[in-house]
C-alpha cells in the first residue's frame, strides 16, 4: 500500500527594497532540510513594474509587464505575487513568511515572530536604515493584510554582530549614548551567517580561525570572524559607514556632515540624500553604481572610483586583521566578490604583507579556493544565500514560538 500523499510545507522568504521586492519559496523536505522550489521579483514598483519568476534551476517560469506610470507599491506587489503563489499552490501548505529586517536595534538578538508590538518596536529603527527599514515593515504590515492567518518571523541583519564586544560596538561618546543604543550594530549579519555555517565543511581552518568575510555588492562591509562568530565590523550604527558603496559614502570625518549643514546650508534631508544615494561609486565616478559599468569604463573619473573602493578595502582588512589580532583567511561574496575576479585579485595583491598569496589562476577560473597551497591568508570565494538563512531561521522559530 502506498503512503498517503502529504502536502508539500512551504515557506516564503521577502526581502523588499524601496522599489522592488525579492521573493524565494523553500519546501521543507522530510529530514526538516529546506530545498529551493522558485525565486524572483517585482521591480520597478512605482513605475512600470516588471514581475518575473525562476525555478530552482534557474528556467524562466513567468513574467509580467505593467505598463509605464503603473504603480503597484509594496502592497500591490505582493497582492500579486500572493495569487501567483495561490495558482500554483496545489499540494502545499504555507507554514509562514520570513523577512529580512535590515535593523533589529539593541533588543532583538535573534529573529522573532511578528505581532502589532514587534512591529511598532521596529519601526523605531526606521530612522536608522531609512533606504531599507521602512520597506521591510510595509512588506509585513502588507502580509499580514493580505494572509492575516499565516504566521511572520522577522530576521535581522544587525543580529549576528549581537556577539561583538561591547569594545567593538563603541563610540567614543559619553557612555549614556552607548546606553541608550547610539552605537555600531554592523549589518549583512544574514548573509556572514551563512557564510559562517558552510565553512566548517568547505574551509576548516577558515572556520575555525580568524577570518574576514567581506561582503561585495551594492551594499558592502566586513565582518571580522572568529571561529565563526562576530567579532567586529565595518558598519556601524547605521548601513553608510565602512567601505564605499554603489550610492554610499562609506566612513567619514563626522566634521564633513557638520560643515555640509553649517557652513555650506545643507538640510539634514539633503546630506542623508548626499551619504545615502548620491555618493560611493555613484559619486566618485559621476557615471555609475554598478561595478560591471565601472570596470568597463575608460574614463579617469571610474578608474578613479575603482581605485579607491579597493585601497579602502585593503584599509579595513587591515584594520579588522589588527581587531583578529592576525588572520587566517579571507572570504569574498555577494556581487562584486563572487562575480568579479579583477576585483579580488586587486584586493588580495594588496594583502600580500598579510600574508595571502593569490592563486591567479584559480582566481580566474572562480575559485572556490584562491589562494595558493603554502600561503599563510588563505582566501576563498563563496556564494552567500541570506534567504536560505531566512528560511532556516523562519522555519525554527515557527517550531519553537
Ligand atoms: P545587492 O546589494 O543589491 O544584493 P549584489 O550583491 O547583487 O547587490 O551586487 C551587485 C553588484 O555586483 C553590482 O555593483 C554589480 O555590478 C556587481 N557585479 C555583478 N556581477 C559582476 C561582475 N561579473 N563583475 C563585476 N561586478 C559585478
Amino acid at each position: 500500500m502506498s503512503a498517503p500523499n502529504l502536502p508539500e510545507q512551504a515557506i516564503v522568504v521577502l526581502n523588499a527594497g524601496s522599489s522592488s521586492v525579492k521573493f524565494s519559496v523553500f519546501i521543507a523536505q522530510a529530514s526538516g532540510a529546506l530545498s529551493l522550489r522558485l525565486h524572483g521579483q517585482v521591480e520597478a514598483l512605482f513605475n512600470q513594474p516588471h514581475f518575473l519568476v525562476r525555478g530552482a534551476d534557474g528556467a524562466l517560469m513567468d513574467q509580467r509587464h505593467w505598463s509605464a506610470g503603473t504603480q503597484l507599491g509594496h502592497h500591490g506587489a505582493l497582492e500579486y505575487l500572493i495569487e501567483f503563489l495561490r495558482q500554483h499552490s496545489e499540494g502545499i501548505v504555507l507554514l509562514g513568511v520570513g523577512h529580512r529586517v535590515v535593523h533589529g536595534g539593541m533588543s532583538y538578538a535573534d529573529p522573532v515572530r511578528v505581532d502589532a508590538a514587534t512591529l511598532a518596536a521596529l519601526a523605531q529603527f526606521v530612522p536608522l536604515a531609512p533606504l531599507h527599514q521602512p520597506h521591510n515593515l510595509d512588506a509585513i504590515r502588507a502580509v499580514a493584510e493580505l494572509l492575516p492567518e499565516v504566521p511572520q518571523v522577522a530576521c535581522f541583519d544587525t543580529a549576528f554582530h549581537r556577539s561583538d564586544p561591547d569594545m567593538a560596538q563603541m563610540f567614543a561618546l559619553p557612555q549614556r549614548f552607548f546606553e541608550e543604543g547610539v552605537r555600531r550594530y554592523g549589518f549583512h549579519g544574514l548573509s556572514y551567517e551563512y557564510i559562517a555555517s558552510v565553512l566548517p565543511a568547505l574551509a576548516p581552518r577558515a572556520a575555525s580561525g580568524r577570518t574576514v568575510v567581506m561582503h561585495l555588492g551594492n551594499g558592502a562591509s566586513m565582518c571580522a570572524l572568529s571561529a565563526g562568530r562576530s567579532v567586529a565590523s565595518t558598519m556601524g550604527f547605521t548601513a553608510i559607514d565602512g567601505l564605499p558603496m554603489g550610492t554610499r559614502s562609506g566612513n567619514l570625518d563626522p566634521g564633513v556632515v557638520l560643515y555640509l549643514q553649517q557652513e555650506r546650508g545643507m538640510s539634514a534631508a539633503e546630506v542623508e540624500r548626499l551619504l545615502y544615494q548620491q555618493s560611493g561609486l555613484l559619486g566618485m565616478s559621476g557615471l555609475s553604481s554598478d561595478m560591471r559599468t565601472l570596470l568597463a569604463s575608460d574614463s579617469p573619473a571610474a578608474r578613479r572610483a575603482v581605485d579607491h573602493f579597493v585601497y579602502r578595502c585593503g584599509r579595513e582588512l587591515g584594520s579588522l586583521a589588527a581587531a583578529l589580532g592576525g588572520l587566517d583567511a579571507v572570504v569574498f561574496t555577494a556581487g562584486v566578490g563572487e562575480n568579479s575576479a579583477e576585483i579580488r585579485a586587486r584586493i588580495c595583491r594588496q594583502a600580500a604583507w598579510l600574508g595571502l598569496q593569490l592563486d591567479e589562476a584559480a582566481n580566474a577560473a572562480g575559485g572556490p579556493c584562491i589562494s595558493l597551497a603554502g600561503s599563510v591568508v588563505e582566501a576563498w570565494t563563496l556564494p552567500t544565500d541570506e534567504e536560505l538563512m531566512i528560511a532556516r531561521h523562519t522555519q525554527r522559530v515557527l517550531m519553537t514560538q
